[in-house]
């Protein structure tokens, strides 16, 4: 019999870039095609699937073990831990409860200011709401397109209570500074890795320099569990009541016994096989995307553009290939050139305090300019050489056609 929910035959790893992802079936412009154009379509993301994902999630299958309890839930939480140094650690569903969690642990009241950058996904910005604080944007560096601590500095009032550093599209952010801003303000610092799986500062790698760091393994993020998430603490404490939160708030030694409000934030068992299989190819997927980088750089050389490389003292793990053309009023031309040619782009993220429910006062130019001038081009570990050359190609034609003068 038909298995009648499959609409993936025969096209491989299905994509999940995200919502606005087309099909994973080989799209072939009925139109024209700009010169060098590939004949099928290149998405943004698609996960890495090659290692032991399918062994695993079988063997949840096999011993019924599907839900959170089951052995690959704490294989997977020690490999996370032994690969990035992160003292301890917990697995959850996503990396927005991940956030969620952390801050709720270290609990937020009314009127307590967060520091965030207003360059980044909205989770960051949501997850401050729902625990009861208010955000407070701040600008982002020109050349990094992380959190400006300069700014940071000129935010804090009596108020804050914590800055939130995120870690934007593989690239980390300065954390001596910001690490020295909050001890001489007695600041939380939490760090949101979601997009840094693989990125070091000064050799160590981030989410071990804060209080409180988060990690997202949604379908297009570095390592992947489908959806999934961890949260890291410096302090056992920290961790201890984190897990409390997470697991409903059980007692841990009277069964029904609850002492908070908590919540069901638990990473189930297949979610971790996949995520274990993921962490065994790790060193392999952060090659691949560091060699695509290398490419990009190569390919795009001498166009009005920049790609967002790697600085002094920091690892950059390259989750996206992002890039910033010299002018604003090319990108969206330039993006549809691409799609033309079979090319998926994404945006670079609105500055969230220009969001509905977000707005908030105050002009942070760096990040407006960044965010309407940057894109990010197909990024995921199995790009080969020959579709990077062919987006660069196309990317040159469209620069040599003057469909960017308008
Ligand atoms: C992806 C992401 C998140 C949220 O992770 P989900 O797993 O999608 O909930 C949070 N912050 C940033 C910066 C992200 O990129």
């Amino acid at each position: 019999m038909r298995d009648t929910l499959r609409t993936d035959e025969g096209a491989g790893p299905a994509n999940i870039a995200g919502p606005q992802t087309r099909s994973q079936v080989a799209y072939v412009n009925p139109i024209s095609s700009p010169r060098g154009a590939p004949s099928a379509w290149i998405p943004l993301y698609r996960p890495y699937l090659c290692g032991k994902e399918k062994e695993y999630v079988n063997q949840c299958l096999d011993s019924s073990w599907i839900s959170s309890r089951g052995a690959f839930v704490e294989r997977f939480e020690a490999k996370f831990a032994s690969l990035t140094g992160a003292a301890h650690v917990t697995s959850v569903c996503n990396g927005t409860v991940a956030l969620h969690l952390a801050l709720e642990t270290l609990g937020f009241a009314a009127g307590d200011e967060i520091i965030v950058p207003t360059l980044t996904y909205v989770a960051s910005v949501n997850t401050i709401i729902q625990a009861g604080a208010t955000p407070v944007f701040v600008d982002s560096r020109e050349d990094t397109w992380q959190i400006d601590p300069d700014d940071v500095r000129r935010k804090i009032t009596p108020q804050t209570k914590a800055v939130m550093a995120v870690h934007l599209y593989g690239q980390a952010c300065e954390m001596d500074a910001l690490v020295n801003i909050c001890e001489e303000f007695d600041l939380w610092l939490i760090e949101d890795c979601a997009e840094a799986f693989g990125t070091y500062y000064k050799g160590q790698h981030v989410g071990t320099f804060g209080d409180f760091a988060t990690f997202s393994f949604f379908g297009n993020k570095t390592i992947t569990t489908g959806e999934g998430g961890m949260v890291v603490a410096k302090n056992k404490d920290h961790l201890d009541r984190a897990y409390h939160l997470k697991t409903q708030a059980v007692s841990p030694d009277r069964e029904y016994w609850h002492d908070a409000v908590g919540y069901n934030y638990r990473m189930t068992n297949i979610c971790a096989a996949i995520g274990l299989a993921q962490l065994e190819n790790a060193s392999s997927i952060l090659e691949k995307k560091r060699q695509i980088a290398a490419w990009y750089q190569q390919g795009l050389e001498g166009l009005p553009l920049r790609l967002l490389g790697e600085f002094p003292d920091t690892t950059n793990s390259y989750w996206m290939c992002s890039i910033v053309v010299d002018d604003p009023d090319v990108r969206q031309p330039l993006r549809d050139w691409l799609k033309a040619a079979n090319i998926e782009t994404r945006p670079v993220f609105y500055p969230c305090h220009t969001l509905p429910h977000c707005k908030a006062e105050g002009t942070h130019p760096v990040a407006q300019s960044l965010s309407a001038r940057g894109l990010n081009l197909p990024s995921f570990p199995e790009l080969s050489l020959e579709s990077v050359t062919a987006v660069c190609t196309v990317i040159r034609s469209f620069f040599r056609s003057g469909a960017n003068e308008r």
